[in-house]
């Protein structure tokens, strides 16, 4: 349910309209949106009283929200989130580009790579400090050395960075040093992790699990905002397919269904996706084109002596290339009838 206040309503209505549903045994979540206040009810097991809290003072309308996600909801708030990050701007009319290696191996080597992104076009910089790995016996990430030179690239070179918590305990190491945090698509259901990240104080990166439904990446959002962080941005990088092309299959047509569904900013993984540099351009340019909100892409300066993910690392003269073709296709992107502005979206 979702208590809409009228546009002119009092801060002494609002509060009394929380009061109200508190009393009932359910969670109030205000939601400021730029022309009025909403009042999200959460916790509720049973229905709830639609026509006690329409009749509250200052109430405009109280309306039933059809989903099962609520705060990530397009219905609990219609206006796309604008996520700010060390003066990077993520979701709606911005594109942001996030590109790095896939795992940190050294500093010189994290400092060589990001110099290259930046000057390409790059505004985050990406690098795993603690890497999922298949295999116990592959290189596992430098741990917090690797977050001691995240913090040196981001001191050098201005950019904010991201990377992963692969798990709760090492959270408030990765929130310490980073600046956003990064769930990985093996960790979209670790439950304990989403609601510790529910708790951070910094945005969170979370990549939809490679046999994940829409439904249930939404739900996973829903339980960091649940826990009180509303700056998540969603990641699509491909979902586990029968094709053996590539390594994962890119469900493009998850942007438009997840845009329409939430106002949480999407953006793309084409690296993971792909898992060979080859299809990493292309299936960029189509990313663009189906209105992601940015980029994550792998880029190494020598990717046959990576440490992980070296087959799809794009060189860093491939990586200006995408930067290069991109920006045209984002261009008409906005200025289409599917474009993000709100003008556009109001005549759909
Ligand atoms: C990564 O981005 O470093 C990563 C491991 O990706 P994913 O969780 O999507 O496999
Ligand atoms: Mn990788």
């Amino acid at each position: 349910m979702l208590v809409v206040m009228n546009k002119n309503a009092a801060p002494a209505d609002i509060e009394a309209v929380m009061g109200a549903i508190e009393r009932k045994g359910y969670t109030a979540r205000p939601i400021p949106g730029g022309e009025r206040v909403a009042i999200c009810v959460l916790h509720n097991e049973g229905p709830v009283d639609a026509a006690y809290l329409a009749a509250l003072p200052g109430v405009k309308e109280a309306i039933p929200v059809t989903r099962p996600y609520k705060l990530v909801s397009r219905e609990a708030q219609a206006s796309d989130t604008v996520i700010e990050v060390g003066g990077v701007l993520i979701g709606n009319g911005h594109f942001t580009i996030m590109a790095g290696p896939c795992a940190v191996e050294s500093e010189q080597q994290a400092l060589t790579i990001a110099g290259m992104v930046k000057k390409a076009g790059a505004q985050i910089f990406r690098g795993g400090a603690f890497k999922p790995r298949t295999s116990p016996y592959a290189f596992q990430g430098l741990g917090e050395e690797g977050l001691r030179i995240l913090a040196k690239v981001r001191a050098e070179t201005g950019m904010p960075v991201v990377t992963e918590a692969i798990d709760h305990e090492v959270v408030d190491l990765v929130e310490e040093y980073a600046d956003i945090i990064q769930i990985g698509a093996r960790s979209m259901q670790n439950f304990s992790l989403l609601r510790r990240a529910g708790k951070a104080k910094k945005p969170v990166l979370l990549k939809r699990g490679m046999a994940a439904t829409i439904d249930e990446l939404l739900m996973a959002a829903e339980y960091i905002m649940e826990g009180g962080n509303d700056r998540v941005i969603l990641c699509e990088r491909g979902v586990r397919t029968f094709a053996h092309h590539s390594r994962n299959t890119l469900d493009i047509s998850a942007i438009p269904v997840v845009r329409k569904e939430t106002h949480l900013p999407i953006i793309v993984d084409p690296s993971h996706a792909a898992g060979r540099r080859d299809q990493v351009i292309p299936l960029s340019r189509a990313a663009v084109a189906v209105g992601c909100h940015g980029l994550m892409v792998e880029v190494h300066h020598a990717p046959e002596t990576a440490l992980s993910d070296g087959p799809q690392s794009l060189y860093p003269a491939q990586f200006d290339d995408l930067c290069r073709q991109i920006g045209p296709i984002f261009d008409v992107y906005k200025t289409s009838i599917n474009g993000c502005t709100e003008a556009a979206r109001k005549t759909l």
